[in-house]
């Protein structure tokens, strides 16, 4: 399997692991996998296999210049005991009609540890098969969890340092809590002075300064990312549609074959934009529903075929999904332009010259035949996690609410009755002030580790391993910047 950028020529191709320690093209593409619809789906085994024995395939199929020892290796150390649930991404019993996967049960509790327990353990073995020896500096750019996950999942790994910029103000207390308590000699959180587009422009510019990118190299250092931005990332979400479709045949809720909707709280659109490839590959996917919260970029992008990111920002109760410029779409959009980079390198100048583009009627209609959007406000996600939480027993995050709030309305408006899977991407305790919130309908007065008790004691159910863990740690000092003194303060961290 060969790699090629969104905005480069097919000719300047590169092998998974050689994609993977890049992170992101030079000439501000993303890489994206080329033919991938040719693989053996096995859809009748898909329920008898565990999430480990799926993560393998989906893995082998992406990432063939692997060893299957190395494969194995890397997807059984990734889905251990760091895991609170066996079944890594279990399916919950049925609300509303509509299943809840859980994505939530690794350390970090919020669904980008799937990928990034991943990440890091390819990543080492891609600097080996590469014969790489540069020091990988993944910098990244986080609106919380991002963050978490990959300080987690580097942690006092060698060969890598991991430099994390945040909103100030923009994460929730324990998001900010869980960042600032993470433990390892390479790794640095740091805030700025901003949003999250601000933070994650900052970067996109840094990794494309060619001469502070020399600068590393001269001293043996290179930069990576562990956004959804990176390949080593994105393929390993691909997995959990899978797994979800086998729950689902393993329940008789369908038959293999049956189609199946996914409603996808979306941020930077990497998890849905997995759900696409899982789709491609043969996964009966009917129709991928996109979630967005206030900063409702996405729905109106779906809706009209125009993407306009000249609006105001909102800080909402679902911060991960607080976006307005969504990178990965510029891979879906690849896809549904025919792979074409001229079309793709005009959109993406009309989105930083205009701050807006428009796709042709060809893909939207493309667009269409797979994709329905909706969103949810700050209100309407109380008000979702009260309902399920009255009628069923069940708690959901912010994020989660909005995507359940939104599979509820196209339920209702598009009378489609194809068994619908929302992708839960957070336990309620990373956000406790919002779930107490929408439960007592009355703010607290307490945030971070005392609104996790307080919450816990509404709910008066015990808490998962990973959340106890949290209540115990202690965090660093805050440290914030200005956006313009990022590229000082990677070279004061590396010594360079
Ligand atoms: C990152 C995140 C999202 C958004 O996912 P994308 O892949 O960026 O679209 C949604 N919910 C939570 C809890 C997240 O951490």
């Amino acid at each position: 399997m060969q790699y090629r950028s969104t905005r480069g020529k097919m000719k300047e191709s590169l092998n998974s692991a050689q994609a993977v320690i890049k992170g992101l093209a030079p000439d501000g593409g993303l890489y994206v996998p080329v033919n991938f619809t040719q693989v053996k789906l096995p859809l009748t085994k898909l329920s008898q296999m565990t999430y480990q024995e799926i993560a393998e395939m989906v893995l082998g199929w992406f990432f063939d210049d692997f060893t299957h020892d190395q494969l194995y290796k890397v997807v059984n150390d990734a889905y251990g005991s760091q895991w609170d649930q066996q079944q890594i991404a279990p399916l919950s019993v049925a609300h509303d009609g509509n299943y809840y996967l859980e994505l939530f049960h690794g350390p970090t509790l919020a669904f980008k540890d799937i990928a990034l327990q991943v990440l890091p353990r390819l990543m080492t073995q891609a600097i080996k098969n590469e014969h790489n020896d540069h020091q990988i500096v993944i910098l990244t750019a986080t609106s919380g969890d991002t963050g978490t996950a990959s300080m987690r999942g580097f942690s006092d790994l060698s060969g890598t340092q991991v430099i994390v910029f945040y909103p100030h103000g923009g994460v929730s207390p324990v998001q900010l809590k869980q960042m600032l308590g993470q433990r390892g000699t390479n790794l640095s959180a740091i805030a700025i002075e901003g949003n999250f587009d601000d933070a994650q422009t900052a970067v996109k510019n840094i990794f494309n300064d060619l001469s502070f990118n020399q600068r590393l190299l001269d001293n043996h250092y290179q930069f990576s990312s562990a956004n959804s931005m990176n390949i080593g990332r994105l393929i390993p979400q691909i997995v959990y549609y899978f797994s979800a479709y086998g729950q689902l045949v393993h329940r008789q809720a369908i038959k293999p074959g049956d189609p199946v909707n996914f409603t996808v709280p979306t941020g930077n659109f990497g998890d849905i934009l997995a759900g696409y490839y899982a789709k491609k590959l043969g996964l009966p996917i009917h129709k991928l529903i996109c979630a967005s919260n206030e900063n409702n970029v996405l729905t109106d992008f779906f809706t009209s075929g125009q993407y306009n990111r000249k609006r105001p920002f909102h800080l909402t109760n679902a911060p991960a999904m607080d976006i307005l410029v969504s990178s990965n779409l510029e891979r879906l959009l690849f896809d549904v332009a025919n792979e074409n980079e001229s079309t793709i390198q005009v959109l993406m100048q009309q989105l930083s010259e205009d701050g807006s583009y428009s796709v042709s009627s060809d893909i939207k209609a493309k667009l269409d035949q797979t994709f329905a959007a909706g969103f949810a406000t700050q209100d309407e996600v109380r008000s979702e996690i009260k309902r399920i939480y009255t009628d069923d027993g069940y708690l959901i995050d912010p994020h989660t609410a909005v995507a359940s709030y939104v599979a509820h309305q196209y339920r209702q408006k598009q009378h489609d009755s194809t068994p619908n899977v929302i992708v839960s991407t957070a336990s309620p305790y990373k956000f406790p002030e919002t779930a107490i919130y929408a439960l007592n309908d009355q703010k607290t007065a307490v945030t971070g580790i005392p609104a996790i008790k307080e919450l816990q004691s509404i709910i008066d159910q015990p808490l998962d391993s990973n959340v106890q863990t949290l209540l115990k740690m202690t965090a660093r000092e805050e440290r914030v910047i200005n956006p313009s003194s990022m590229e000082k303060t990677i070279a004061k961290i590396l010594g360079i």
